[in-house]
């Protein structure tokens, strides 16, 4: 019996990972569940799951979630380091990180560190941190499996010895491959009026809001770049970006032979949750088998000049240190301010490259560096606001 804490239990990756676990409850046990400030959701899923332990923002809100769960065994909790605390609770002994944006870091390396099973959709957590990140899960023998349907379709295709290095396992490169989102066909000009209810439309998706508007401006693809090249060991050079509209392909990895090994599936996050849940087993995630004849697939390479967020996050790479997480911090406000309609989508980008050109860069070997630069780049961000 697997023991689980689900970071993030609300949104939508903790609800399609409790409707996985709910098909198989000989395996799976909930531990403890979090959730930042909806308790009437999280009331609900403690009274299905019967966790052992809920975990709330604020402590005022202990009693309101205590009267809706009277007569439950549920003990509730408050604040962040009672998030960490369940993370790395020794009666937990695998976690699923799905909390949106920086707040997940810390609780996600408190699980890293007590040696768990992570189970990695906060992707954001390794862009800002990938360093110490990483060395935490060897220092710590934690397993980190990837829960974004492209990082969980290239470990799929890779060979489980792919930690001695992809050079030695004959990986040239990995095809990571992006919907181009809801705006993939617009112009220019149709970019610079659209709404935050069109980016949250996704085509082929349902997700968060955040998660959303980043697939809207390419910046989710640009995250993912850096959390590829730090799951996989991989150089920047050896990850290219491909727009594959239908999303079937969830992402692809060529070897020097000539093969290329894709991983194909319909769009839905339980397939990949199902996998990361059950390595190296199988099991089954309620998705319909693909039916390929249904599908036309197509490919092409991203268009930098309408979508500049996916050349911000390459950069960022590129220059390193403390410069992803400077990106991501700059990305979530200003994401948080278009959907707040203070900010045009166009300036999601202009605003995130004011920051990193106006901010030094340092090398980001601890995490109270990479805190500091996170902080640093939020409050210009703030502060640059008002001039878009
Ligand atoms: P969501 O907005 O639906 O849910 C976010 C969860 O995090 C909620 O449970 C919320 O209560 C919690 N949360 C938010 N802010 C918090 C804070 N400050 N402190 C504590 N908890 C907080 O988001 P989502 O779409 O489920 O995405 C979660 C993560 O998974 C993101 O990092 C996203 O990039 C990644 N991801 C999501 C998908 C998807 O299909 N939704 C796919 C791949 C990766
Ligand atoms: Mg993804």
């Amino acid at each position: 019996m697997q023991r689980i804490t689900i970071l993030g239990a609300t949104g939508s990756i903790g609800q399609n990972t409790l409707a996985v676990v709910g098909l198989h409850p000989d395996r799976y046990q909930v531990f403890a569940l979090t959730a930042h400030t909806r308790l009437d959701e999280l009331a609900k899923l403690c009274q299905q799951y019967q966790p052992r332990y809920a975990v709330i923002q604020h402590e005022q809100d202990i009693p309101k979630l205590q009267a809706l769960l009277a007569q439950s065994p549920t003990e509730i909790l408050a604040g962040e380091q009672a998030l960490a605390w369940v993370a790395a609770h020794e009666q937990c002994d695998t976690v699923m990180a799905a909390i949106v944006g920086a707040a997940g870091l810390l609780p996600t390396l408190a699980a890293v560190k007590a040696g768990k099973r992570v189970l990695l959709a906060n992707k954001e957590a390794l862009v800002m941190a990938g360093q110490v990140f990483m060395q935490a899960v060897t220092d710590h023998q934690a397993t980190l499996l990837p829960i974004d349907s492209e990082h969980n379709a290239i470990f799929q295709c890779l060979p489980n010895t792919y930690q001695q290095g992809l050079s030695k396992v004959g990986v040239e490169r990995i095809l990571l491959t992006a919907s181009g989102g809801p705006f993939r066909e617009f112009s220019a000009e149709q970019l610079q009026n659209v709404t935050p209810e069109q980016a949250c439309k996704h085509p082929n998706w349902v997700m968060g809001r955040k998660i959303s508007v980043d697939s809207a401006t390419l910046m989710n693809k640009g995250l993912e770049f850096i959390e590829a090249c730090w799951l996989f060991d991989a150089k920047p050079s050896q990850v290219q970006v491909v727009i594959h509209p239908q999303s079937i392909i969830h992402s692809l990895v060529q070897y020097i032979d000539g093969s290329t090994l894709a991983q194909l599936g319909n769009p839905d996050m339980r397939t990949p949750i199902a996998n990361a849940l059950a390595y190296p087993e199988r099991i089954q995630a309620g998705v319909s088998a693909l039916d390929l004849c249904q599908h036309q697939l197509q490919f092409y390479p991203p268009d930098e000049s309408r979508f500049p967020c996916l050349a911000l996050a390459r950069q960022a790479m590129q220059t390193g240190g403390t410069a992803p997480a400077m990106l991501n911090a700059a990305n979530e406000v200003a994401v948080a301010a278009f959907l707040a309609g203070k900010l045009p989508f166009i300036a999601i980008s202009q605003l995130i490259d004011t920051v990193l050109t106006q901010l030094p860069m340092s090398s980001a070997h601890n995490l109270d560096t990479i805190l500091q630069a996170d902080q640093q780049a939020r409050a210009l961000a703030q502060q640059k606001l008002s001039s878009f």
